[in-house]
This record gives structure tokens, C-alpha cells and sequence, in this order.
């Protein structure tokens, strides 16, 4: 017999918004609906927050987080943008591009498995984007699955493979894109390096 999920699901009312931006600020983990796969959620100025992260999907400690934001004001805190990166943003955000670049003391060496750089993206989910509003920190989450599993794309699915790891699950539907973001190095805006394929194609990226 399987133990019960500890995982509480909950819908997008106001009052469950704000619980769950209290439990971010907490420290707490919650799983988000994005457009591109469910993630798991931490404050990624907290470094304790994140490793909890690592440890929930049973990821390596050397395999980095993706920083989700809501605002410029948010990117420049936490990196360091040259222009070719503000060019791509501009374009692409908010959306499945993720951009590697300098990456700011402020952003504990953890969340980037020791690299100077972070990895920053800017979500188009409008439940996740109000949830990144009201907590207005910087949320650092991989995928929302144990690691090696397949990523969710529904609260079901995250439910399935980390509810006993994990407390908190906001509902936001299935992802509409439902495969992983781009991710683009851009540390030399001279030399930008696709270092993932995905929702966003290397030929949208040269046309911009
Ligand atoms: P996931 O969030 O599970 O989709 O995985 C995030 C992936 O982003 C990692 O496995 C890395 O491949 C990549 N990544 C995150 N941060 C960095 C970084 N600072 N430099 C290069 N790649 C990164
Ligand atoms: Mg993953």
C-alpha cells in the first residue's frame, strides 16, 4: 500500500494566491504552472529555499536552476544583461526563452551549482505571473518532476511524482506549450550559444 499524498492542490482564488506567496516568502516550496512544463518554486535569494529544491526532486547539486521573474527592475538585480540579451527580452519575454548571463552576488551560488552566471526567464502563465507579483521575489524552479522523471504539464502530473515530497501544488490547467524553454547563453553577446533547444527555435532567434 502507497502512503497518501501530503500534496495540497489548490485553485487560482485570491486567498490561495496569497497563502501561497506567504509560503514562498517563507522559504517554502510551492509547483507552478507555467506555459512551458510545471516547475518547483523557491524564493532564489534564499539559498536554504533552494536547496530544498534539490532535494524534494533528488537533483544533483551541480545541475543549476532557471531564475523566474516578473519585471526588468528583477532581471538587473539579479544580472547582469549586455544589450544583445535586453534585444532578446525585449522580443521573446514574456515567453520560453531562457538567458544565461552574469550573474549578481545577490543570487546565492547554489541556485547556479557554483557557475558565475544564472539562468533567467520570464514566464508568460498569467497565473504564475500573478503568483511572481504578489511574492515579488525572483523564483528559482526546475521542473516540477523527481529528477530523470519526465516533466509534468498538469497539477495532476506533478501531484503523481512529488506529492509526497512536497506541500504546496497551484492548479493552473495544463501547459499550453508543454515542452521545455530555449535557453541561450549570452555571457558574450558576440558568441550567443544555444544550450538548449526548445519552445523557441534557433531560427526565430536569428531572425531577431
Ligand atoms: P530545468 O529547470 O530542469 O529545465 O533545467 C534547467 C537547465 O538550465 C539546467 O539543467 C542547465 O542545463 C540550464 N542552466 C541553468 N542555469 C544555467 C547556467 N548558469 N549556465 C548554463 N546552463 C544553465
Ligand atoms: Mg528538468
Amino acid at each position: 500500500m502507497t502512503a497518501p499524498s501530503a500534496a495540497r492542490t489548490y485553485s487560482s482564488t485570491p486567498r490561495n494566491l496569497a497563502r501561497l506567496a506567504r509560503v514562498l516568502r517563507g522559504g517554502g516550496l510551492v509547483a507552478v504552472p507555467t506555459e512551458t512544463v510545471y516547475g518547483l518554486a523557491a524564493n532564489a535569494l534564499n539559498a536554504a529555499a533552494c536547496r530544498k529544491i534539490f532535494k524534494a526532486k533528488g537533483r544533483p547539486s551541480n545541475d543549476p536552476l532557471i531564475v523566474h521573474i516578473h519585471s526588468q527592475k528583477q532581471l538587473v538585480a539579479i544580472a547582469e544583461p549586455n544589450d544583445a540579451a535586453l534585444k532578446l527580452a525585449r522580443h521573446f519575454w514574456p515567453g520560453p526563452l531562457t538567458l544565461v548571463l552574469p550573474r549578481r552576488p545577490i543570487v546565492p551560488s547554489v541556485v547556479s551549482a557554483g557557475l558565475p552566471s544564472v539562468a533567467v526567464r520570464m514566464p508568460r502563465h498569467p497565473l504564475f505571473r500573478r503568483l511572481l507579483r504578489k511574492v515579488d521575489l525572483p523564483l528559482a524552479a526546475p521542473s516540477a518532476n523527481p529528477f530523470g522523471y519526465v516533466s509534468p504539464t498538469s497539477a495532476a502530473h506533478v501531484r503523481a511524482g512529488l506529492g509526497r515530497k512536497i506541500a504546496h501544488i497551484l492548479d493552473g490547467g495544463s501547459c499550453s506549450i508543454g515542452v521545455e524553454s530555449t535557453i541561450v547563453d549570452l555571457r558574450d553577446p558576440r558568441m550567443p550559444r544555444l544550450l538548449r533547444p526548445g519552445a523557441v527555435t534557433r531560427k526565430q532567434l536569428e531572425t531577431v
